[in-house]
């Protein structure tokens, strides 16, 4: 089972737990150094309640250290630090550990990201992979988040503060401009410290941002900076 830190995943988790028991049942999960310590919690308590300790692999770098080192900023087009940090130290883990004929690799993302299901299929090969949260029943994420308080497990800290995922401690180069507006107003330390990590990369790389915007039909560069700015301009006026 990957298992993100997500709530899809530990709905996930426990259905494949309860349709297949936890004998063989492994919670792979990458750390990226920058998660959020309630991640850690959640995850933790999430390990216990299936009864299943967490395997934790790592590369060892944040993704900001994977931009610097790859000398390319991620953005939700591109995002080295996925294949870094997750992908890669996960695969290496069932390389080592698992043999493609007997495994089943288990990914909590729900039916309405169903989009993405061929893409993760060949990323994984040859291992083969199952989604259950896009099999009926149907749950959204808030029956997940419901069916986890249930439990007596409180959810991620991060979705209450209105994140749609729990990664990278809010900060992800996927998200998009509200993504980063949400960032700035509840976790404003962390928009900061991303802001900085930006410059450093644009001091070494040019134009380049995170995030794009279009204007006048052109697509261009986005700056943390600048998006905080018009924030505060627009909160000003
Ligand atoms: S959650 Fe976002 S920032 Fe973190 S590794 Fe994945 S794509 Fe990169």
């Amino acid at each position: 089972m990957q298992f993100s830190g997500g709530i899809g995943s530990f709905s996930a988790a426990l259905h494949v737990a309860d349709t297949y028991g936890t004998d063989d049942l492994v919670l792979l999960i990458a750390d990226t150094r920058v998660e959020d310590p309630d991640l850690w919690r959640f995850a933790t308590q999430a390990a216990a309640h299936i009864g299943v300790p967490l395997t934790v692999v790592a590369d060892g770098r944040t993704p900001f250290e994977v931009f610097a080192d790859q000398r390319f900023l991620g953005n939700s087009r591109l995002a080295p630090c996925s294949i870094h940090l997750k992908q890669r130290p996960c695969r290496r883990w069932l390389r080592e550990n698992t043999d493609p004929a007997d495994t089943v690799l288990y990914v909590g993302i729900d039916w309405s990201e169903r989009h993405r299901t061929g893409a993760i299929e060949v990323g994984w090969r040859p291992w083969p992979v199952a989604f259950p949260m896009c099999d009926p029943p149907l749950m959204s994420k808030e029956d997940m988040l419901a069916e986890c308080r249930a439990l007596g497990i409180a959810p991620p800290r991060l979705y209450g503060l209105g994140f749609s995922h729990n990664n990278c401690g809010g900060v992800c180069v996927r998200g998009g401009q509200r993504h980063w507006l949400t960032l700035l107003r509840v976790l404003p330390d962390r928009f900061a410290q991303a802001e900085r990590q930006e410059q450093q990369l644009r001091d070494q790389l040019g134009d380049v941002a995170i995030l794009r915007e279009r204007r006048g039909g052109v697509s261009r560069p986005l700056t943390l900076r600048e998006l905080r700015r018009r924030h505060e301009e627009g909160a000003r006026s």
